[in-house]
């Protein structure tokens, strides 16, 4: 039985992190006519209320998007990336009330182009069917529930052969950095151009280098690193830190991303402390 459910932690600081890069990858798709096809393998429920009992549990929206939100208007002096982000999540709050907040599928969905495609795949039974609901009628987006590490030998490639997978696993099993490596690699095999985008937590420094110096055997070219840090990376039973590893990242995302990311720990940190990183596990090609 699967314990985990993201609306608990909806709009917190690592969602935060891993949308606003969602955001940059899925407009750097859009710039070329072809249509793609994006595949969310772990979509969770697709929006969340921020009002609802879980979320409010233990509010952890406040240390997250709270910290951004700014009402109606973007703040003047938000760079073009967080802009970007912004924008999307006011969609959802138009009267400038922080009620919302939109999950990686509800992103996606924003950004897609009238051609292109979302597959999303979630094997909670409360989270499925709520996705089922969010998406409803709409014919760009599939929703399925199975396995979503399972994804590769049944959307790989898809037609577009141009897109997106993002892995955003729950973290609640033993073994989910080798699972991601092996799925990582039947990706590969059956899409090599398709770009990747992985989210793990940070506790401690020694796990994260752990699944870097997998990565970098992987050898899968323009393979990017990026975290947002709030706290020393000493913990392994804390959130200490979001990474997002993208791997056949579009090209110059790592300049946008150096932008992007110590504006978000400007704006997230607390007390002075804190760390961003961005720097290529495996250079492109
Ligand atoms: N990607 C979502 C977002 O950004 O809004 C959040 C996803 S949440 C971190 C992880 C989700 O994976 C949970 O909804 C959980 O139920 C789901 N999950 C866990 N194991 C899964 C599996 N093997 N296949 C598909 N979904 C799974």
């Amino acid at each position: 039985m699967l314990g985990y459910r993201h609306a608990f932690h909806a709009g917190n600081f690592a969602d935060v992190h891993k949308h606003a890069i969602l955001v940059q990858l899925l407009l750097a798709l859009g710039r070329k006519d072809k249509p793609f096809c994006v595949i969310d393998t772990h979509a969770g429920a697709g929006s969340y209320d921020l009002a609802s009992a879980p979320a409010q549990k233990n509010r952890e929206y406040e240390g997250g998007i709270g910290r951004l939100w700014t009402g109606p208007e973007p703040r003047p002096e938000s760079g073009p990336e967080l802009t970007a982000y912004l924008d999307l999540v006011r969609a959802l709050n138009a009267d400038g009330r922080l009620r919302r907040y939109p999950g990686s599928p509800r992103l996606a969905r924003a950004l897609l182009r009238p051609g292109d495609r979302l597959i999303l795949v979630e094997r909670h039974p409360a989270d499925h069917p709520m996705l089922e609901a969010e998406f409803a009628g709409d014919r760009q987006v599939a929703v399925h529930f199975k396995d979503g590490y399972r994804a590769p030998e049944t959307f790989m490639p898809p037609p577009e052969r141009r897109g997106l997978v993002l892995m955003d696993p729950a973290f609640e099993i033993k073994g989910e950095f080798q699972r991601l490596l092996d799925a990582l690699q039947r990706i590969h095999r059956r899409w090599a151009t398709g770009m990747v985008a992985v989210w793990y937590p940070i506790g401690e420094r020694e796990q994260s280098s752990r699944f870097h110096k997998a990565l970098k055997t992987l050898g899968i070219p323009a393979t990017l690193c990026t975290e947002l840090g709030l706290l020393p990376y000493n913990n392994p039973n804390r959130l200490c830190g979001s990474g997002m590893v993208i791997l056949n990242s579009p090209w110059q995302i790592d300049l946008a991303l150096r932008r992007m990311l110590p504006e978000l720990l400007e704006r997230l940190r607390i007390g002075g402390r804190g760390q961003t990183r961005v720097d290529w596990l495996v250079e492109a090609r």
